[in-house]
């Protein structure tokens, strides 16, 4: 089935086909209809899978008719990458229609927001901070609000966001068509469904299993050889985006740090970063500056790189939904992806947990030369290891790590190769 079936106007099925889109993937397939219908609709699917057009085509198709220049779309996302991609969307789709779309978010200046308000938009995409900001200054008008849509809303349920979104949903019009997209649907979710929602339609898409294009692979390995593991699988992957997960912002600030010793364009994304360092980090990331970005999982919220090769799980996630959003910004619409896992002796109850939910054992794989048994009084967990077909240049450098591979010495980081 191809985008014709909706039968959007000329000019947004102009747009679909300038995007790249040929057919509507499943959850587009199930939503769009009923959006168009004007339902409330709950739609589950997991990261990568389309959501964003799922949503904003309906959209554009109802903006088209009707007046200008008021908002009658709201979008909330967790955030400022994620409105700012959606708002993207909602521009490049829009474009052939005349829409106008803006984003709103914090930790930058409200005035150019509150003028571009005042100038006269159709669609606001907003985080719900600084949504919440205008709200209270009323530079923002709502009193002709459509639609509302919460997007990614387990994951700002996971923020905290919940009694923003409560309050924001106190002053919005009653009546209005919502719209409540997510990955994952925990209990705190549905709750938040059945208060906003009216008789919603639930629209789900292989629910919990990642995306079917990913390989996924566990990696046993021990806790203190994991940086040396790291370095020799980015040596085989060669080229690829890779996205490296750690469980502490200071393991993915040294991390990357290690890397980029060990002469990889590495960044690191975690929460002690400016925004402009976050900003440069993301961006780099995105253009290939960087092939390889370490992130926490908080950090790497709403990271959109369809070009990402590996996910790397240096250390294991959390939760079974920590892993499916993970491993769902690699495979990102019909495109494959690679999904490796660093696991402990320690990690096994996570990876049956894992297991049960992608209802398939995972496959363990070694790395082909790798020292497993390298002692750890003797290892140099930061040294470069040789390349193949390099001769040993490797420099005594004293830098070491506890046991959980938490601490890390700097002499690792600020030897300087000659
Ligand atoms: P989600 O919100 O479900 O995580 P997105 O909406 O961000 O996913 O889409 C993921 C990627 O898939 C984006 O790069 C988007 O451009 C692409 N995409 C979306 N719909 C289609 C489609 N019908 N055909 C091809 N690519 C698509
Ligand atoms: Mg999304």
């Amino acid at each position: 089935m191809g985008f014709k079936a909706f039968q959007f106007c000329d000019e947004i099925s102009e747009s679909i086909k300038a995007q790249g889109f040929v057919k509507p993937t499943p959850i587009q397939e199930k939503a769009i209809p009923i959006v168009m219908k004007g339902r409330d609709v709950v739609g589950l699917a997991q990261t990568g899978t389309g959501k964003t057009a799922a949503f904003v085509l309906p959209i554009l198709e109802r903006l088209n008719q009707g007046q200008r220049g008021k908002v009658r779309a709201l979008i909330i996302a967790p955030t400022r990458e994620l409105a700012g991609q959606i708002n993207d969307v909602v521009v490049s789709l829009g474009k052939s229609i005349g829409i106008k779309s803006m984003t709103i978010f914090g930790g930058v200046n409200i005035n150019p927001q509150m003028k571009n308000l005042r100038s006269g938009v159709d669609v606001v995409v907003a985080c719900p901070g600084r949504l919440l900001d205008h709200m209270n200054q009323k530079t923002i008008v709502l009193s002709h609000l459509e639609v509302l849509v919460l997007d990614e809303a387990d994951q700002m349920f996971d923020m905290g966001f919940l009694p923003d979104i409560r309050k924001i949903l106190k002053q919005v019009p009653k009546k209005r068509q919502t719209l409540l997209f997510s990955a994952t649907m925990p209990k705190e979710i549905q709750f938040l469904a059945q208060e906003c929602l009216t008789n919603p339609e639930t629209i789900e898409t292989a629910k919990n299993a990642a995306a079917v294009t990913v390989t996924h692979a566990l990696f046993p390995v021990s806790q203190h050889l994991k940086t040396e593991l790291l370095l020799q699988i980015m040596y085989k992957i060669g080229t690829g985006s890779v996205l490296v997960f750690t469980r502490t912002k200071h393991r993915a600030k040294r991390l990357a740090e290690t890397l980029v010793s060990a002469d990889f364009r590495a960044a690191s994304l975690q929460g002690n970063l400016s925004q402009a360092k976050r900003e440069k980090a993301l961006a780099g990331f995105r253009d290939g500056t960087f092939q390889v970005l370490v992130a926490t999982d908080i950090a790497a919220r709403g990271i959109d790189v369809s070009q990402i090769s590996h996910v790397i799980n240096y250390d294991i996630p959390d939760t079974t939904d920590a892993y499916i959003h993970r491993i769902g910004r690699t495979g990102r619409a019909a495109r494959t992806g690679d999904a490796y896992t660093f696991v402990t002796a320690e990690d096994s109850g996570a990876v049956r947990a894992i297991e049960r939910v992608l209802k398939a054992s995972i496959e363990r794989r070694t790395v082909e030369g790798f020292d497993y048994k390298a002692a750890e009084s003797k290892k140099n967990e930061f040294a470069r290891p040789s390349r193949p077909g390099q001769s040993s240049n490797r420099k005594p450098s004293g830098a070491g790590s506890t046991r959980d591979g938490r601490s890390f010495s700097a002499g690792g980081f600020r030897r300087k190769k000659s």
